[in-house]
């Protein structure tokens, strides 16, 4: 089975839960669980999110670009913007790290994404702008108390 789809829109929190949902429904062919659904929701959220407020400053104007791939049974969703980028991402992508505390961020975003996607690659050029790529396989949830 192979689909795609591509979306583009305004760089404001209004759109973040637009976001997740349109891929949540872009996924449901792959039959997901709750759970994966849940995962997959969280993770674009984290990302579009990151791209609002990282990538523009939480400042209108700026544009998100979303692209969705299923192949077989694996989704492939790339988030990106065209903002500031990101200096150093080794270190953006470390638990608790912000560059944002005044605003009460955590610095939970990149782990969680890593937490609930099978894969995560983040591809930034400062003053060109941040790629995120995560894939997720569907299908696969194991047995509670299943150690694999
Ligand atoms: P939280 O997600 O918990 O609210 P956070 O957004 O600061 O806090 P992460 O999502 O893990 O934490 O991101 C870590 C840091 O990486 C951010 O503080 C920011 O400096 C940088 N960053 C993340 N995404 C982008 C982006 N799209 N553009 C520019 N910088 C980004
Ligand atoms: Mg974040």
């Amino acid at each position: 089975m192979k689909n795609e789809m591509k979306m583009e829109f305004d760089a404001i929190s209004a759109n973040e839960s637009f976001a997740r949902v349109a891929v949540a429904a872009f996924l449901s062919e792959l039959d997901p669980t709750l759970e994966e659904i849940s995962d997959v929701k969280t993770a674009v959220s984290e990302a579009v999110t990151n791209a609002i407020i990282h990538g523009y400053d939480g400042i209108e104007g700026g544009r998100v670009w979303i692209h969705c791939r299923i192949d077989q049974d694996v989704l492939l969703v790339e988030v990106r913007d065209e903002g500031h980028g990101i200096e150093d991402v080794d270190k953006a992508m470390e638990p608790m790290f912000t560059t944002r505390p005044e605003l009460n961020r955590s610095g939970m975003g990149f782990p969680f994404m890593e937490a609930f996607m099978d894969d995560l690659e983040v591809v930034s050029e400062p003053g060109r702008g941040t790629r995120i790529l995560m894939k997720k396989k569907i299908g696969c949830t194991s047995w509670i108390g299943d150690e694999d």
